[in-house]
């Protein structure tokens, strides 16, 4: 397993010139869904509108907002592009990803949102900030094909008869693309196991090619509560490999990574937001440290076939927005304002890191995010690893 070798976040980390931000939407307190126009998107499901809304946004932001397909680097399983929208000319490259899970729907619109508010909105100080320190390089469906058909996973398409690659028991093959960039567990006849589906094989060149210096992953989950509240859990702050757990006991980015979600903690509860916790597995004592996820790789700074011998990494953190499709919980009334809280969460988090602000955050304030307490680690090559 390679061991991180250098801190790549370190250029993140410029001393703060400004005071303290003032967001305009800080006096808009959110209380359910907004009907005053901003929130346009909530009807967005499918991989078509995302293409058209890129493009008007493009269109509209009279050349701040790029918008490319990586067919240069792959496409999905059933043939579909990957599209990528560049906002912003600041040094620091940020890996915004949503939709990885295909029925994660409300992740798409907010990353939609968060781009078409940075290249076509007003200048408001903040944006100004994010866009001359930041480069956002956001994929607003990570997962076409999933998309398509609603389902987490995606299938493998055989190349040649374009009919689904079956497993053993003769079902089609579904692959978690959030479990794909693992090449550190081998199977048992020593094969390397990893990079099943192309949408992988393209994502990871592209990363090579990118070198991000942070990275932000969107997803929801299924119904839980605040700890040691009735209170329902509106978003969960995660890492995927557990801050000073089994995987990275010790590098700086146990430090980044907190303060970034401690960041944004105080962010959303300022914003109104108040019903945080931190991403919990089990019956909420454990915590995640799954080496297979991209967001994880990224910090382990996976070199497969080469493409990554510099051994680049970057940390990496993720979002899990309250409901999911498959259990009916994804209410409409309630779509406006989980993609605000994720579009808020993601903005004021670009700011933080633009402005230096997220350096200044305690990484122990991580520990007063809503948790209980941590007996153990559940992993994706040891089972649950008790602490
Ligand atoms: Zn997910």
């Amino acid at each position: 397993m390679k061991i991180i070798s250098a801190f790549a976040g370190a250029t993140i980390l410029t001393a703060a010139l400004l005071a303290a931000p003032v967001f305009a939407d800080s006096q808009n307190v959110p209380g359910g869904p907004s009907t005053n126009g901003e929130w346009s998107m909530e009807s967005i499901v499918t991989y078509s509108d995302m293409i058209k809304i890129l493009r008007d946004i493009e269109r509209t932001s009279k050349g701040k907002v790029e918008v490319f397909t990586l067919d240069n680097y792959g496409k999905s399983e059933q043939e579909r592009s990957f599209y990528v929208a560049k906002v912003g000319s600041g040094p620091q490259k940020i890996w915004i990803q949503a939709r990885i899970h295909g029925n994660e729907r409300l992740t798409t619109e907010a990353a939609l949102q968060l781009v078409k508010t940075l290249g076509t909105g007003k200048a408001e100080k903040e944006v100004r900030k994010i866009l001359e320190e930041l480069t956002l390089y956001v994929i607003p469906i990570y997962n076409p094909d999933g998309s398509e058909m609603n389902t987490r996973t995606t299938k493998l398409i055989d190349d040649e008869t374009k009919e689904p690659v079956l497993d053993k028991n003769g079902k089609p093959r579904e692959i978690d693309l959030n479990r794909d960039w693992n090449l550190l567990d081998k199977d048992e006849d020593g094969e390397i196991d990893g990079f099943a589906a192309d949408e992988s094989k393209a994502f990871y060149k592209y990363w090579t090619d990118l070198d991000p210096d942070f990275m932000i992953d969107l997803h929801h989950q299924g119904f839980k509560t605040v700890p040691g509240t009735n209170e329902s859990t509106s978003m969960s702050l995660g890492v995927s490999l557990a801050p000073n757990g089994p995987t990275l006991p010790d590098t700086p980015y146990n430090d980044i990574t907190r303060q970034a979600q401690g960041y944004v903690f105080d962010a959303l509860g300022k914003y109104g937001y108040t019903h945080i916790d931190r991403y919990t597995v089990g019956d909420g004592q454990y915590e995640i440290d799954i080496r297979g996820g991209v967001t994880s790789a990224m910090m382990l700074g996976l070199d497969y076939d080469g493409l990554n011998a510099e051994g680049h990494t970057n940390p990496a953190i993720f979002f899990e927005t309250k409901g999911m499709t498959r259990e009916g919980s994804l209410g409409q009334k309630s779509n406006g304002y989980l993609t605000k809280q994720n579009y808020l969460g993601l903005k004021a988090l670009l700011y933080g890191l633009a402005s230096g602000e997220v350096e200044k955050v305690d990484p122990e304030h991580w520990e007063d995010i809503p948790h209980n307490e941590i007996t153990g680690y559940s992993t994706d090559y040891a089972g649950t690893i008790m602490k």
